[in-house]
């Protein structure tokens, strides 16, 4: 007899610890403080800790309701791991039997050396970044990793029966590069037919260790932004669980389908011998499949956002799973995306505390649904009824809608959304800012070094006063602007050193933000964002960034960059209201920066930066929805930044070098001048911007401030040269890929030196 799926289940849980547990013992371990046995103690003992917790909270331990989801870094990396698919750089790390030990996967993942590490890239339209696998020919697939079985042994031996989770064949293969040896148009998804048997191996032995369900992760398929064409796409799902499903004395497979719909892949899962299906309800829908289609394939309903941090509308919740005819519940995604405990947020207002579920209420919501699925709605009619008045409370609560800001964004015009002719602009701007041929200028911050850290972990515990601080951060930034002149840039920054983030020092300084204490998300790694809450309508109550400018002003006759971060941004890394549209939302924090920004033109700041590196990221997943995604996008950053005059030069600043794919979008942002990613791709970029026409100022990055590596005068001579061949040179600008704030000082300031001597020999040549 086959045990049935749990009622009630997450896709996933924070990996990293409530008190950031992992993070701390990994980097000890990379510090040299703590030697691996240590290491894999700390980690069994998280893994125990999150095992007890989720039972508490009212998973079942034997019933394969929790998910066995660690993961000391990446859990893409360690799909690749455990199938043996390791760049060929790092072929020496791996062992006789194929397997890698701790100091080896981290290797992968960090680089080591001349070995640069893999990729890192965003994990669907999520703020995580995963490390992007390289498949070639040369790529000998093999179950290389025990480590998952060995921690469902784990469980097993405390009495548990968990659900192994591994990301699924066709998502790995989808989500990998071919590697530097592949020929031309070698494609991953190619290698399926090899890569099959290792997951067949893998059921087998996590069979053999007492898994009853596993889960395999497969949000690839809900994807549109993937290059391989649909078609094939699904042929491949097809054949894989055709093959995965033959496996003789295989746990039951659940795969899980988050971040959206399936769409045209639902059908071919339910027509294959998968026995649960994961759909997301809260991005994706059923539209479009009879119920009498799905069979006895178990329909898992993920109701519960695992992407947000609302407690949301449980009521509602339920009639989805009844209408899906749904028989179990889950998150839509895995909860790794939100923080762990709202108990553990002394300091955040009780009123708006009512409102929240992070992952451990998440965790509640579901075991009540899952209640409901098994004894009827009558069951749980109190939790609904309490989950409604919450969210009743919420919407009349001050501060949530206020009028003065909802009736500002309801009278907008067209004519707020544009700054008028760029020749004109031009002409102006040129006039006011008689800037070089090259101009040469900065991302935004400067190195932000641990007397900077230590100066605010000191005015937060209020040991340095007000004052003090002040005045630590005004030596700073005299010493920033020093510097620049010293080095002969053209345009100077202030260095914000003021700024934790380049999102929470602004959710700090507005209204209707609130910030946690120990919200931590893992971004990637070792590394953790704590994203402000959005919870209510957005004011600026003063100015916030023009005190430090006009002092940055006051100390240099040449022209000094404003810097903001755009509403783009600020909404895609703080966790955001989800009763009105992201268009809305976004226009609010749009108004308040059009606000900051008419007080800086007014202080006679003649450069305003506006960066944007979230516009790429929060490009939804289903082209359909693209295009009214980079209307709103755009629109909030044109109205942020439309009300200056003609004068007063914008600037935007995006991470990456993906230019080509929203091209149009950025064109359409108006700035005067665009700074991106490129010396890291060293100037891929360049034939792009030169194809689309773009024809306002553009910055390629001249030096990758991702390592601590100095470029030479020639290289960056070289870098220059190449985007002076292709973009006319009036728009050329000379800057880096990105903000210095994660460099040191030695390496900065030489970097820099030569980006100034590399700009003036191509002055002097041209
Ligand atoms: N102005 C910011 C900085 O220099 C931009 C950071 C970013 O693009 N992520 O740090
Ligand atoms: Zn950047």
């Amino acid at each position: 007899m086959s045990t049935p799926f749990p009622t009630g289940t997450i896709l996933g849980y924070p990996r990293i610890g409530r008190r950031r547990e992992l993070k701390k013992a990994v980097e000890a371990f990379w510090a040299g403080k703590i030697s691996a046995e240590e290491l894999e103690a700390a980690a069994a003992e998280l893994r125990a800790v999150t095992r007890e917790r989720l039972a508490t909270l009212g998973l079942g331990r034997a019933d394969s309701s929790i998910p066995e989801a660690f993961s000391y870094y990446d859990q893409v990396l360690d799909a690749a791991v455990t199938v043996g698919a390791v760049p060929t750089r790092f072929s020496r790390l791996v062992k006789e039997d194929g397997s890698l030990d701790l100091a080896g996967y981290f290797t992968i993942a960090r680089g080591e050396g001349q070995d640069v590490p893999a990729e890192m890239t965003k994990w669907f339209d999520s703020n995580y970044h995963y490390l992007v696998p390289e498949i070639g020919p040369e790529t000998n697939f093999s179950l290389a990793s025990d480590r998952l079985i060995r921690e469902v042994a784990e469980a097993t031996t405390s009495g548990f029966r968990t659900r192994p989770v591994i990301v699924g064949p066709v998502t790995f293969l989808l989500l990998s590069k071919a590697s530097e040896s592949a020929p031309e148009g070698y494609q991953p998804l190619d290698r399926l037919d090899d890569l099959l048997p290792v997951y067949a191996e893998l059921l087998a032995a996590l069979t053999a260790v007492g898994a009853e369900w596993v889960q395999l992760d497969e949000p690839a398929l809900v994807s549109e932004s993937i290059e391989v064409d649909r078609a094939t796409v699904l042929a491949a799902t097809e054949k894989a669980y055709a093959l995965l499903g033959a496996v003789p004395a295989r746990p039951q497979i659940f795969v899980a389908a988050p971040y959206g719909s399936l769409d045209d892949a639902l059908p071919v899962l339910l027509a294959s011998p998968v026995e649960a299906i994961g759909v997301d309800l809260v991005k994706g829908s059923l539209d479009g499949i009879s119920t009498s289609s799905i069979g006895d394939t178990v329909i898992v309903g993920g109701v519960i956002d695992g992407h947000n941090i609302w407690r949301g509308d449980l009521a509602a919740a339920f009639d989805k799973l009844e209408a899906a005819g749904a028989t179990s519940v889950s998150s839509s995604t895995s909860l790794f995306h939100t923080p762990h405990d709202v108990d553990d947020e002394p300091l955040l207002d009780p009123r708006l505390k009512s409102w929240l579920a992070f992952a451990d209420q998440k965790v509640d919501q579901i075991a009540t649904l899952a209640v409901g699925l098994r004894n009827g709605r009558a069951a749980i009619q109190d939790e609904l009824d309490a989950a409604t008045d919450a969210l009743t409370d919420r919407h009349n609560a001050p501060g949530v809608r206020d009028g003065a800001v909802r009736r500002r964004a309801a009278s907008l015009t067209e004519a707020d959304f544009s700054r008028g002719d760029y020749a004109e602009r031009l002409a102006a701007q040129d006039e006011a800012l008689n800037l070089p041929f090259l101009p040469t200028t900065t991302i935004g911050s400067f190195p932000q070094t641990g007397d900077i850290r230590k100066a605010r972990a000191l005015h937060a515990k209020g040991e340095l006063s007000e004052r003090e601080y002040n005045d630590y951060l005004k030596a700073e930034i005299k010493r920033v602007v020093d510097l620049q002149e010293e080095i002969g840039i053209d345009v100077i920054v202030h260095g914000e050193p003021e700024r934790n983030d380049m999102v929470q020092y602004f959710a700090e300084h507005l209204d209707g933000f609130a910030v946690t204490q120990n919200g931590w998300v893992q971004s990637y790694g070792s590394r953790c964002t704590r994203p402000s809450l959005l919870w209510g309508d957005v004011a600026r109550e003063a100015p916030i960034t023009v005190e430090w400018s006009t002092y940055t002003q006051s100390l240099t006759e040449k022209p000094v960059k404003g810097m903001l971060t755009g509403p783009v941004t600020i909404l895609a890394w703080s966790f955001v209201r989800d009763d009105q549209p992201l268009a809305d939302t976004a226009n609010q924090v749009a108004l308040a920066l059009r606000d900051e920004i008419a007080d800086l033109e007014a202080a006679g700041i003649g450069i305003i930066q506006v960066d944007e590196p979230a516009l790429r990221e929060l490009l939804p997943l289903k082209k359909k929805d693209q295009p009214s995604y980079l209307d709103w996008s755009v629109g909030s950053f044109r109205l942020a930044t439309a009300g200056v005059e003609k004068k007063t030069q914008i600037h935007t600043h995006l991470c990456y070098s993906e230019f080509g794919v929203v091209i149009d979008a950025i064109d359409r942002l108006d700035a005067d001048v665009t700074s991106i990613e490129a010396a890291r791709s060293k100037m891929e970029v360049v034939p792009d911007i030169q194809s689309s026409g773009f024809g306002r100022g553009i910055g390629p990055g001249v030096y990758d401030i991702h390592s601590p590596r100095v470029p030479s005068v020639e290289e960056v001579t070289g870098l220059i040269e190449i985007a002076l061949g292709s973009i006319p040179e009036r728009q050329i600008w000379v800057n880096p890929d990105c903000g210095l704030k994660t460099r040191g000082y030695t390496e900065t300031v030489e970097s820099l030196t030569n980006v100034v001597e590399a700009t003036l020999a191509v002055r002097a040549r041209h």
